[in-house]
């Protein structure tokens, strides 16, 4: 079937273009029903065929016109879904020079008068073969005129004209046209068939290639058996005929290197993940096409953990199979998902990028960064199984949640130090004298009492000039700070004497006492600015948005530090993705 004797080089896509239907591959469904319509008589005289490019639309709407026009090797034959290909219509039609066979290409031919040709046409009868044959290639590309134009034709076709439609684009179509054709929606082709394609080819060309060279084409061409044909040409006119070399000319990184890439990432272990990315990009990984397959890894590994089935990639060795099962069982869907937007967002960025390596590395730094921190569903169940002392976090663990502290905070009344009372049923309150019930217990409460009764001034006095030494109910010992006033001992006795109805001692001592409320107040900020910086998440979320700037402390209505999230976790969707694949 391969005429090169002219001595130039074919293309092997025209060379291997499928001369009859046993030839063409992955479209069984449709050759299944055109084998149906020629065999009972019923050829519709318009169809419509859709599908990516290079899938066989143009091949099969030859191969329907050699089918309708062939006359069989005696000349004697009828229309048929096996053209003979030797008779003077099929060979005419094979070399695009049958009269009665008019091939047009609409990306170049979009107007009226193209088609005009056309129109007028179709009024004669063939001049050599049985039928009018129009081929329309990159049919939606005609303009609204042309196809107006079209559509007179196609209302009224004559019994000797049948039209073959080919388009990429079939929502571009108008309904009026299609509602007139019969349709065909062309399959891309499976990438285990494309794979034997191309070996059958190379073995016919007489060239050695790998198996792996083949099927890394294949996943290339995405289906296209005329893609995979040319990258074929391009690779045995490199000479590259191994997968290492086909990989260089395609840009790829070694796909079992992306998932260990992939993987060091998700260990978060940056320093490594950057030089096996430099490493890639030596050996002729496009950076832009390297998070392309890692967004890949990421939705592959996720449809592994879902539908095993569907996601089993027979393109793949068995050992990236066998790693990319056992990932898929490492690795928490929430995480894959939240990986999944990251590289999205960074495949944008690489774009505008002004080095794409530098972008790709940012990108490897940050997913690296966020790797081992727990996403939001995880921290609400740390948080609720393990929750931290709601103040004064431990030395050295800024999330606070060791050591059992159940009790709250507390200021000892007793003690000019601060204690914390770790265990309720330890250091228990003393217990009250009977006509102090009634008094305010705590110093707090003292406080409490001011504000309710709505003593700014002394509010305020109190807040920032009084260092406690020591409480107990109708006694205060304290310490003015600096700049307290000088009658603020008698003010506070007056006052408590006025709103309790007991008598009160307030006095100076010579102790430090305790920093004043508003000091323990800025301290607390300060500290829990610092504990927030230090929380996996924010850092995470800092570290993903170096721009990014802490705003504002929303503190829980205990006013001490945020506890426990407002979300109860029912409500989180990243429980839902649990529910897919939790381990
Ligand atoms: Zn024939």
């Amino acid at each position: 079937m391969a005429d090169d004797d002219s001595g130039a080089y074919e293309v092997l896509a025209r060379k291997y273009r499928p001369q009859d239907f046993d030839a063409l591959i992955g479209q069984e469904a449709m050759v299944r029903v055109l084998r149906n319509a020629f065999s009972s008589g019923r050829i519709h005289h318009a169809y419509v065929l859709t599908g990516v490019r290079g899938v066989g639309k143009t091949t099969t709407a030859r191969i329907v016109a050699k089918g309708l026009n062939c006359i069989g090797a005696d000349g004697t034959g009828g229309p048929t879904v096996e053209p003979c290909g030797t008779c003077e219509n099929c060979t005419a039609i094979a070399e695009g020079r049958h009269v009665d066979v008019i091939e047009l290409d609409a990306a170049s031919h979009t107007g009226i008068d193209d088609v005009r040709e056309i129109i007028e046409g179709a009024k004669y009868r063939p001049a050599i073969g049985r039928y009018k044959v129009y081929i329309i290639d990159e049919t939606h590309m005609l303009s609204k005129n042309a196809f107006n134009g079209l559509l007179k034709t196609l209302e009224e076709p004559p019994a000797h004209v049948k039209f073959l439609f080919a388009t990429t684009e079939i929502r571009k179509m108008p309904v009026t046209v299609l509602s007139r054709c019969q349709r065909f929606d062309l399959r891309r082709v499976e990438p285990d068939r494309l794979i034997a394609h191309l070996a059958g080819v190379a073995e016919a060309e007489g060239v050695e290639i790998e198996g792996e060279a083949l099927s890394l084409i294949a996943r290339a061409a995405e289906g296209s058996v005329r893609d995979s044909l040319s990258l074929l040409d391009q690779a045995i006119a490199d000479g590259g005929k191994d997968a290492a070399s086909i990989r260089t000319m395609l840009g790829l990184a070694d796909r079992s290197r992306v998932i260990e890439l992939f993987a060091m990432v998700m260990r978060g272990e940056a320093a490594a993940a950057l030089v096996e990315l430099r490493d890639q990009y030596r050996s002729g990984a496009d950076p832009e096409v390297t998070l392309n397959d890692l967004a890949e890894t990421a939705h592959w590994l996720s449809t592994l953990k879902v539908a095993p089935d569907i996601a089993d990639d027979p393109s793949l060795p068995a050992e990236t199979r066998e790693r990319g099962r056992e990932l898929a069982g490492q690795l928490p869907m929430r995480v894959l998902a939240r990986s999944w937007q990251m590289l999205l967002k960074a495949l944008e960025e690489t774009r505008s990028a002004p080095s794409p390596l530098m972008a790709a590395e940012m990108s490897i730094i940050r997913l690296c960064a966020v790797s081992d921190l727990p996403t939001p569903g995880d921290l609400i169940r740390k948080l609720e199984s393990d929750p931290p002392a709601s103040a004064a976090p431990p030395p050295g663990g800024p999330s606070g949640g060791g050591g059992g502290a159940t009790g709250a905070l507390r200021v000892a009344t007793r003690s000019a130090a601060p204690q914390v009372a770790v265990d309720p049923h330890i250091e228990t309150p003393p217990a009250p004298a009977a006509e102090t019930a009634a008094l305010p217990q705590d110093f707090e409460a003292v406080v409490a009492l001011i504000r309710e009764k709505r003593d700014g001034i002394l509010l305020h006095d109190v807040e920032t000039g009084l260092r406690l030494i020591s409480y107990m109910p109708g006694r205060i010992e304290f310490r003015p700070a600096a700049g307290a006033p000088e009658h603020l001992a008698g003010t506070l006795s007056e006052r408590l004497r006025h709103w309790t109805g007991s008598r009160w001692t307030i006095s100076i001592g010579d102790d430090a006492g305790l920093p004043t409320i508003a000091e323990t107040r800025a301290e607390a900020s300060h500290s829990l600015d610092q504990r927030v910086r230090k929380h996996p998440l924010v850092a995470a979320a800092l570290a993903a948005f170096p721009d990014g700037e802490l705003l504002s402390i929303p503190l829980n209505p205990v006013g001490v530090a945020p506890d426990m999230p407002d979300v109860p976790p029912d409500d989180d969707d990243d429980d839902e993705m649990d529910l897919l694949g939790e381990n």
